[in-house]
Formats: C-alpha cells, structure tokens, sequence
C-alpha cells in the first residue's frame, strides 16, 4: 500500500501542468486565495458573470492538490443537515438554502457536461446507516425537522431489509436515503473546474503561499514570498488554513483531519454486496465513516476519526497519520469482511475545516473589500459550488438569490472555540472519547462512564459534532 498525502486521486487524475509563480508586482481587479474548489468555482463564476475582470487565482501548493483533491467525492446537498440550518437560520431560510445547495449537486454535474469534464459524475444518491443499536434513528430529528418545514419530497427511510438490498454488509441495520447526492473523482474535477478557469483567462499562480494580507481602504494587497498582487477585492479561500493562529477567523475553525484508503479493483465484491447502484455510504457515527465505489470496482473507504492539528498546523498528522489508517483499515474489514485479504492500494489524508455548527459559512469582512469562506466540516465537495458563486456575487454587488442566503455572516456573529491551546487540548481529548464511546457501541461493549460524559461536551455547550 502506498501511503503518502496526495493519495491516489491525484495520481489516477494524471500529470497536470504546472503554473507560475507569482513574482514582482501584479495588478489585478480580484485576488482568490487558494485554489480549492471554494476558489476554483469563485474564480470561475467571477469570470463567467464579468469576462472584463482580471482574476488571479493564488495558490500555496498545486491547484487541486489539497483536500479538494483528495476528498472522498461524496456531492451532497445539505439536506442531511436540515435540522441544523433550521436551528441557525430558521425554516423559511434553511429550506431557501437547502434547496440551493440541492440544485449544487445538480450544477456540478451540469458543469462537467457543459465543459466535458469526465469527473465520474455519478447522480446516485447518499445513504446514511446505523451499524450499531445506538445508531439507530439517529436520523429522526433531522427527518422531522424536514416534514415540519412541509418537504414532502424529502428522503426516504429504509428497513434493514431495503438497505442489504442497496449494499449487503453484514454491519448494516437500518437507514436514510437521500435522494441529492452524486459522487464524483474528486481530483478529475478540481482539475477541470481549473482548465475552464484558465480558457476563460483567470491568470493561475501556483507555488506561492499569501503570506500578508493587507485590507487598506481602496485596496486589498497580498504578499507571496516572490511578490505581490493588489487589486479592489479579494476571497480568501484557503480552506483550512484559516484556522491558523493570526488569521482573523481562526477562533471559528478547529483544523481536523479525515483519512481514506483505497483497494485494488474487486468488482466481483461490490457484485456480491450488490452494491451496484454506485450510493455514496456513510454510517451515523459522529467520527462518521464513509465509503463509495469507482467505475473500475474500487472501493473508497474513509473515516472522519484524524487527530486535531495543533495551532491548526499543517502537514503534519493531518495528512499522514499511520494510527488513523490503521483505524480506516479496521473499520473497512468490520464493514466489509470478504476484503480481509484484499489488497489496499493507496492510504492518505487531509485536513477538514471544521466549524463548531458544522455549516459553512461567507464571511464578509468590515471593509466589505475582502470575503472569506469555510467551515465545511467535511461537506465542501457539493456546497462548494454554492459558496462559490455567492462569493462571486458578493464581488460583483450582484442583487440575486446568492446574495440573500442566510450563510453570509458577519465575522462577529460566528459561533467560536476556545483559543489555543485549549481548542486543541480540549478538541482532542473530544475525539480520543467520542472515539472510545463509538468503538464500545460498534463491538458491543459497554460505555465507560467518563469517555460517555466527555464525548457529550460538545452537545452540551453547543458545539455540533456528526452530521
Ligand atoms: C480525506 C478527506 C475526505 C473528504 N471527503 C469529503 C467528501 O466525500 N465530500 C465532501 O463534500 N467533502 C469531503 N471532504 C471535505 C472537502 O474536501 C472540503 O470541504 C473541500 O475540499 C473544501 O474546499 P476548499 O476549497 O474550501 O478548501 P481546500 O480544498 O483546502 O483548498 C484550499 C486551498 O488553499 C491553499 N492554501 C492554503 N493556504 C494558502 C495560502 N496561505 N496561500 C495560498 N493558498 C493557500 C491550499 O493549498 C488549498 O489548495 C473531505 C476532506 C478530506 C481531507
């Protein structure tokens, strides 16, 4: 097994090319930083909506090669996370942006047609299953929540015996199916979302890292080791290094880390499972477990369960973590033991922006020159569409349905952690318990009383962990 961070997307997508640097100074009319699938689609819709602009899109690394690349290409909507958005934003303007972000699932699937984009888009639903008795029903308040805001249309509940006809795992009870979901090659897709970029003329620079940003009035300026670029507005969307300490948001990310691992082609299990429909899969664990099929009869396995980054460093345990793939692989042979003696070709990670209400929000900034957005808590890969395009239209004062959805925030109102060293001391004595107490309930065992009562904490004070 290969275990390295950018895992096997990336390789499969193939040798991409490679970008300038950014150097001396640039002048430009918007500055996106990151070159994610929040700042792909932002710079993609900048240039769709105003072809005039000059957009530069500035990356640290290698577009696409982050966690937009390496993902585990589940497209959701935000259905699953309806109780949630009511809780935050009320019925009214939850469902507004719940049926917003369905029509994302919808969008990306449109954008790889539109620009032959061969992603592996596949439009085949999301299932959520217990595989443990304290699973079970996890899923109702959501499902209520749905039915009071009148979705008559919504998911669909389904008997043990309905879910072992959708994949038969010997670990699954009952579930969910909801409807809006796709799953795609995530790396295929971030690297096309970029070729539309570049034919519709955003200038790329890659290899250099924003390491100053300077919000001044009439301007946004943003230092590289190499350079600078100025213009009148900026995004910033680097995802989870927002978290880190200085970054003006830091205090409303925590920077957590999932981890997947792949096998070799077993089409004859997924045959066997009768896991043919291609439904993305995950269980109803708060450190949730996820699984998909490829085209070529790979199963993709990941698990929400990385370590917290301290300081919200990177390139770290965020990305390889030996112990946590350990835990991948024990949970993929506990939900699929005919793989015991197949091959696991690829094994990596990356970091998650994880924000206390598990939604992403927009941040605008007081100067109203400089936008932000994170906090997808694992759910980036369909609402980054979405995000993408309000961000534009908040650049472009553009008086549309984006501009009023009730994600855009002021940095004041976002839920916050506890400053370090707190946030990653307390964060990861959270997940050591919460990990205990689900194990304990996956074998059978019973809960020891202090990892039951630390693993509530965060419900406790308001902090949403799971989906
Ligand atoms: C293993 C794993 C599995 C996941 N599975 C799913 C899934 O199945 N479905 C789903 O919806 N979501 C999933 N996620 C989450 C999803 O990948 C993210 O929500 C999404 O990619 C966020 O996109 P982004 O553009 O906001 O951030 P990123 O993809 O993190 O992009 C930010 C970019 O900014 C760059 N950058 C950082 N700092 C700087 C700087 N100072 N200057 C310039 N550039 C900078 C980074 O290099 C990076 O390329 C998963 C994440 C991981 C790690």
């Amino acid at each position: 097994m290969i275990h390295k961070a950018f895992g096997y997307w990336i390789e499969e997508a193939g040798p991409q090319p490679e970008f300038p640097v950014l150097e001396g100074e640039q002048e430009l009319d918007v500055i996106v930083v990151g070159g994610g699938f929040t700042g792909l689609w932002t710079a993609f819709h900048l240039k769709s909506g105003d072809p005039g602009l000059e957009v530069g899109l500035i990356e640290s690394h290698r577009i696409g090669h982050g966690p937009s690349g390496r993902n585990g290409g589940f497209v959701d909507a935000m259905w699953v996370s309806f109780a949630s958005l009511v809780k935050r934003y009320g019925s009214e303007a939850a469902l507004r942006l719940a049926r917003m972000a369905e029509a994302s699932v919808r969008e990306v699937g449109e954008f790889c047609e539109a620009h032959e984009v061969d992603a592996w888009y596949r439009h085949s639903g999301y299932l959520n299953v217990s595989t443990a008795p304290a699973q079970d029903g996890s899923w109702e308040g959501n499902l209520k929540a749905m039915r009071e805001a009148g979705i008559i249309d919504g998911p669909r509940e389904l008997t043990p015996t309905e879910v072992q006809e959708i994949c038969a795992s010997p670990a699954f009870r009952a579930g969910v199916h909801y409807g809006a979901a796709a799953t795609v090659q995530p790396a295929r897709l971030a690297f096309g979302i970029r070729e539309a970029c570049r034919g519709l003329g955003v200038r790329l620079f890659e290899g250099s890292p924003v390491t100053k940003v300077e919000d001044r009035p009439g301007s946004v300026t943003v230092t590289t080791p190499y350079g600078r670029a100025r213009a009148a507005k900026a995004v910033l969307s680097n995802g989870p290094t927002l978290a880190s300490q200085g970054s003006p948001l830091s205090g409303a990310i925590t920077l957590a880390s999932s981890h997947m691992v792949i096998t070799e082609p077993v089409p004859e299990v997924i045959e066997e499972l009768g896991w043919t429909g291609g439904e993305a899969i995950s269980d109803c664990r708060a450190l949730l477990t996820y699984f998909r099929t490829t085209p070529d009869g790979r199963i993709a396995f990941g698990w929400g369960g990385g370590r917290i980054a301290a300081g919200a460093r990177r390139f770290g345990r965020a990305e390889l973590d030996a112990d946590v793939i350990n835990g991948v692989i024990t949970g993929l042979r506990r939900y699929f033991p005919m793989l015991e003696k197949r091959e696991l070709d690829y094994a990596w990670g990356g970091p998650i922006d994880a924000s206390p209400t598990h939604l992403p929000h927009v941040v605008a900034l007081p100067s109203g020159r400089a936008f932000a957005a994170f906090g997808y808590t694992g759910n980036g890969v369909g609402p980054s569409q979405m995000v993408g395009r309000t961000l534009a239209s908040l650049v472009l004062e553009l008086d549309d349905e984006y501009r009023s959805l009730p994600f855009i925030e002021s940095a004041e109102a976002l839920t916050r952690v506890p400053p370090e060293p707190f946030r990653w001391v307390g964060g990861a004595m959270i997940r050591e318990a919460i990990g205990r107490k689900e194990e304990a309930e996956l074998t059978g065992r019973s809960v020891d009383p202090v990892s039951a009562a630390v693993a509530r904490i965060p419900q406790l004070i308001g902090f949403h962990i799971g989906r």
